[in-house]
């Protein structure tokens, strides 16, 4: 992978002072750590459909009918739905290859998830609205990686958002360097320990599909679904159990080299591990310095080890 991934962003995390207020609401894990790793397109859907900063705030309304409107708060005859799903339709099938979106919470443009609806009154409802550019968003590309700003100080689902965009930003690549039967088969090999540590069940339903590889003709087609599918598999949260699965899995390629003393330390600490005790960056290292010592082929170019750039240092978490 020689390119940064390209990362959609909503402009007010940025830094860039578009909110409705004239402020902004700059997201530091992001612009000061991942910015190093990947390259912004920042958009700010309000200002993009024509609206000035500062200006009135909007809100989402949900009616008797049950269809959401985008209304102003202090003029809710003031619909601008529809301006809205005319920017999200030209905006969104121009994206290119994005391999992921950042997306600010709670508003009623960019929230992904529990933005507060109100009724055709004015009275507050319950959180259970999705900001209408990113339900748009996430409707035309079900495989984005998409994650809000405040989501992001969660380590788990942090580790799992850059998981996500780097394994897709590497598929992105394939694709834009040319696909053959040998690259894809390639790249599921490297990626077979990391869906192990997310979901097995999913790890052992794409495994014959990509055997099917060969009854394929259109490498355009299997590509999309085998692409739905590992961004699917990988959505899941990799838990400390199935980590700890992968971790003793991979202890076994070192049965023969290691002393009676030195498997017992390597399985102590990945119990140490499991029990909470150690981050995962503990035996994991214990494992990368016998793989150096004792090196094997198939482990060697798993993507599990480094999945994504060491430098932006996420298993420093207990996770
Ligand atoms: Fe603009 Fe979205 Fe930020 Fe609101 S949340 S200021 S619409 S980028």
């Amino acid at each position: 992978m020689n390119m940064q991934p390209f990362i959609g962003i909503s402009g007010c995390l940025t830094g860039s002072a578009v909110r409705f207020d004239g402020g902004h609401k700059r997201a530091a894990f992001v612009m000061d750590r991942l910015g190093r790793w990947v390259s912004f397109r920042p958009i700010c859907p309000e200002m993009a459909m024509g609206l000035p900063v500062p200006r009135p705030a909007l809100r989402l309304v949900q009616t008797t009918a049950g269809d959401i409107h985008m209304r102003f708060s202090h003029a809710p005859h003031e619909d601008v739905t529809g301006k809205m799903a005319d920017f999200c339709e030209g905006y969104l099938s121009g994206l290119g290859e994005l391999s992921g979106f950042i997306v600010c919470a709670k508003s009623p443009s960019c929230g992904m998830e529990r933005v507060r609806l109100y009724d055709e009154k004015g009275n507050p409802g319950r959180k259970e609205g999705v900001g209408v550019f990113t339900a748009a968003l996430m409707e035309k590309y079900p495989w984005l990686p998409v994650e809000e700003d405040g989501r992001l100080h969660d380590p788990v689902l942090r580790e799992n958002f850059v998981e996500r965009v780097f394994a897709l930003h590497e598929l992105n690549t394939l694709r834009k360097n040319g696909l053959t039967r040998r690259v894809m088969l390639d790249f599921h090999s490297r990626y077979k320990l990391q869906l192990l540590a997310h979901h097995q069940a999913g790890y052992r339903e794409i495994g014959p599909f990509v055997a099917s590889l060969h009854e394929w003709e259109d490498l355009e087609a299997f590509f999309d679904l085998y692409r739905d599918k590992l961004m699917a598999i990988l959505k899941k949260p990799a838990l400390r159990k199935n980590h700890t699965n992968v971790l003793m899995h991979i202890q076994g390629y070192f049965r023969k080299q290691l002393t009676t003393r030195q498997r017992g330390e390597l399985r102590e600490t990945i119990l140490n591990y499991h029990a909470g005790l150690l981050p995962i960056l503990a035996p994991m290292t214990l494992l990368k310095h016998y793989l150096a010592e004792y090196p094997d082929g198939y482990l060697s170019m798993q993507n599990y080890f480094d999945p994504y750039p060491p430098g932006l240092a996420l298993r420093l978490a207990v996770n």
